[in-house]
């Protein structure tokens, strides 16, 4: 259940909370696992961190592995989606006898199916409104299963909580490079957006043991921090590119020859 190009929304319905929807999805069902074929999922950062967690893998070794980029046409920024296997451009993550092998830390698109989130950022007030459309895929027959859900006990079901939250970081940051005036991005802060964003442990390296000058601006207690908590690292990571590249003081030039994701 990814991010298609041509979802077939059901547009009528924005649900909050408290509305409902029908739909079971389970291995019963002759359906079962015939969405994770042939769909395009791209990946958000916190996407990223819960897989490559999941695996094992550094997030250099996941993205090389498991991922394509290409630069958004509109946005410029890189977008990064699955690789998917075969002819039947199956996910990498499907086991056809068991399901989905990263159940846990499966990517938010599939978690928040048969529905997708939808969250505007008010310019006022710094808060995040949110509504949910039905993804109405005539292949899936989990609609024809009895269980109701509300919108809320769906979420609580799927632990979209903290994929929504960190979604939203990302969402501030994309939203600053639509506010930034900025009408073309140089290679190398899309090389830092991609670092930043996807590769977190280079990041890591990057910033805390690399000749970085940002470092000695930040608290001890914020190096401790980022050091020691992964999630930490992450939320840090988002907001330092939204500061560095469309802040208005990006120091990319500095950067060159220096920046490990080159
Ligand atoms: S019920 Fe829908 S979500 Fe579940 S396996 Fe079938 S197609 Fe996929
Ligand atoms: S990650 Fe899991 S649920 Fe999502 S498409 Fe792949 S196998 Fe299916």
């Amino acid at each position: 259940m990814g991010n298609q190009p041509e979802i077939p929304f059901d547009k009528d319905k924005r649900l909050k909370d408290d509305d409902t929807f029908q739909f079971s999805c389970h291995p019963g069902l002759e359906c079962f696992t015939g969405c994770c074929y042939d769909l395009t999922l791209v990946l958000t950062p916190y996407d990223i961190f819960r897989l490559k967690k999941h695996l094992g893998m550094s997030s250099d070794e996941f993205l090389k592995k498991y991922t394509t980029t290409h630069v958004g046409p509109e946005s410029g920024l890189p977008v990064v989606q699955l690789k998917m296997e075969g002819s039947y451009q199956k996910c990498p993550f499907l086991d056809e006898e068991k399901g989905c092998m990263v159940y846990e830390d499966r990517p938010g698109a599939c978690r928040t199916y048969p529905l997708a989130r939808m969250a505007v950022r008010s310019k006022d007030k710094d808060e995040v409104e949110e509504f949910y459309m039905i993804i109405k895929d005539p292949d899936c027959l989990g609609f024809k299963e009895k269980k109701i859900w509300t919108v809320k006990e769906w979420k609580e079901h799927e632990g979209l909580e903290i994929y929504n939250q960190m979604n939203d970081l990302f969402g501030e940051l994309l939203q600053a490079r639509q506010q930034s005036g900025i009408a073309y991005l140089h290679a190398d802060q899309i090389e830092l957006f991609y670092l930043a964003c996807y590769n977190l442990d280079e990041f890591k390296k990057f910033f805390l043991e690399g000749p970085n000058l940002d470092r000695y601006m930040e608290p001890e207690e914020v190096i401790e921090k980022i050091s020691n908590d992964d999630l930490e690292l992450f939320k840090f990571a988002l907001n330092w590119a939204k500061k560095k590249i469309f802040s208005g003081t990006c120091s990319f030039c500095a950067l060159k020859g220096k920046c490990p994701s080159k």
